[in-house]
């Protein structure tokens, strides 16, 4: 029986890693899931999941939950804030860990299950991004197991030999083909993109996804974001990290290797294929998946990214090969230029003038210790928040 937490476990990828656990009760066992706003949706998940533990944001709404569950005959014990996620990360009794908050607010936790020594199931990238040099080397320090949740990563770890280690050049890759379907707007005119709306950033045509990867999708900054967190799990350098628009979202990315061979993974695009890879890993279980249907598909069609059309790609490779706290700062500036153009207070072409004016202002700087780069993500968030101003008109 593998026991798991499962960190986000109300949103989009917390809800499909539910439903592949539900279809294996002889497997897996939830000791612990956390939510945040959606207080219901948890609720329900813990009648259902029956855990040992549950956290939520407002410890008002730890109170309500519990009495509730108190009152269907559940016994869990509700907690609630940023310490009681690291503490489920952290459990004794957890074998698993899901990481799949969105956004800095899911590095804490996550990095609370790698200092455990747990499997981490990552799908929260941006942890990866802010901090991806600490990152590995607490999973080195700490013999966690990293297994990639985001489709692209999990696409290469199982084109990769078992025993790859981070070592491309022993193992004979010569690169990587991340794959990108390009989003909603990928056939949009420059000049349409002033006027999108959140609702269309937010309408993927292949994946259904939480609001913020949405829009981090429609910039093509999810892709970038992509690259740096590939840099991390696999040990590439930036220029063996490509980028391939594939509109149909069918292979889910590729592996080249120096005699010419390219080895790939192809599915549906759903979610549950990489969530129950990592889950039952190194075995297999169901996903409850269709299979794929290759002539209904019919055709799988390729392009280059246009770095024109959409920045923030190329702002992602910028920060990438600058090092230090420059992934910090557009991890930061995008989270908040996203928040705003959620929030109608941006345009969709001020996301990349945000971060790009963000980048400018902030001075590239080693940053060697946990402490640095909390402190450079709260410095990046002012300074994107400052610069809104300018970007909105
Ligand atoms: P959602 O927005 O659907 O879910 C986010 C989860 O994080 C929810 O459970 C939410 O709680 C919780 N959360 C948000 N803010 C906080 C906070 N401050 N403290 C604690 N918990 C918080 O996002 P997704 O599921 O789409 O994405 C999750 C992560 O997985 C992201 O990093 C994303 O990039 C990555 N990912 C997602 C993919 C997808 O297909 N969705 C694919 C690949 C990667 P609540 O809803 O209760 O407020
Ligand atoms: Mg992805």
């Amino acid at each position: 029986m593998k026991k798991l937490t499962v960190l986000g476990a109300t949103g989009s990828i917390g809800v499909s890693t539910l439903d592949v656990v539900a279809r294996h009760p002889d497997r897996f066992q939830v000791v612990a899931l956390t939510g945040n706003s959606r207080i219901e949706v948890l609720y329900q998940q813990c009648l259902q999941h029956r855990p040992r533990y549950a956290v939520v944001g407002r410890p008002e709404d730890a109170a309500a939950v519990g009495a509730r569950l108190s009152d269907a005959g559940v016994a869990t014990e509700v907690l609630a804030g940023p310490q009681a996620l690291e503490f489920v990360a952290a459990l004794p009794e957890v074998d698993a860990v899901m990481a799949a908050i969105v956004g800095a607010a899911g590095l804490m936790p996550t990095l609370a299950a790698v200092r455990a020594g747990k499997q981490v199931l990552l799908a929260n990238k941006e942890a990866l991004v802010m901090a991806g040099q600490l990152f590995m080397a607490e999973v080195k320090a700490h013999r966690a197991t990293l297994l990639p949740i985001d489709s692209e990563h999990n696409a290469v770890f199982q084109s990769l030999p078992a025993d790859y280690a981070g070592q491309p050049a022993r193992a004979g890759v010569s690169r990587i083909l991340l794959t990108a379907s390009g989003g909603p707007f990928r056939t949009t005119p420059h000049e349409a993109l002033r006027a999108v709306t959140p609702e269309a950033a937010c309408a993927h045509p292949n994946w259904s996804m939480g609001r913020k990867i949405s829009v981090d999708s429609a910039t093509l900054m999810n892709k970038g974001l992509e690259v740096i967190e590939a840099h991390w799990l696999f040990g590439l350098a930036p220029e063996q990290i490509e980028v391939v628009v594939h509109p149909q979202s069918v292979i889910h990315s590729l592996v080249q290797y120096i005699d010419g061979s390219v080895l790939a993974e192809l599915g549906n695009p759903d979610m549950r294929t990489p969530i129950a890879h990592a889950l039952a890993w190194p075995e297999r279980v169901a996903a409850g998946v269709a299979p794929l249907d290759l002539p209904a598909i019919a055709r799988l069609d390729f392009e280059r990214p246009d770095l024109e059309r959409f920045p923030c790609l190329g702002l992602a490779y910028r920060a990438l090969a600058a090092g230090g706290n420059a992934a910090t700062v557009l991890n930061a500036a995008n989270e908040v230029a996203v928040a705003a153009f959620l929030d109608g207070q941006l345009p969709f072409l001020g996301i990349s003038e945000v971060i790009g004016a963000t980048l400018d202002a902030i001075p590239v700087e080693e940053m060697p210790d946990l402490a640095a780069i909390l402190a450079t993500d709260a410095h990046a968030r002012n300074i994107a928040s400052e610069m809104l101003q300018r970007c909105r008109a």
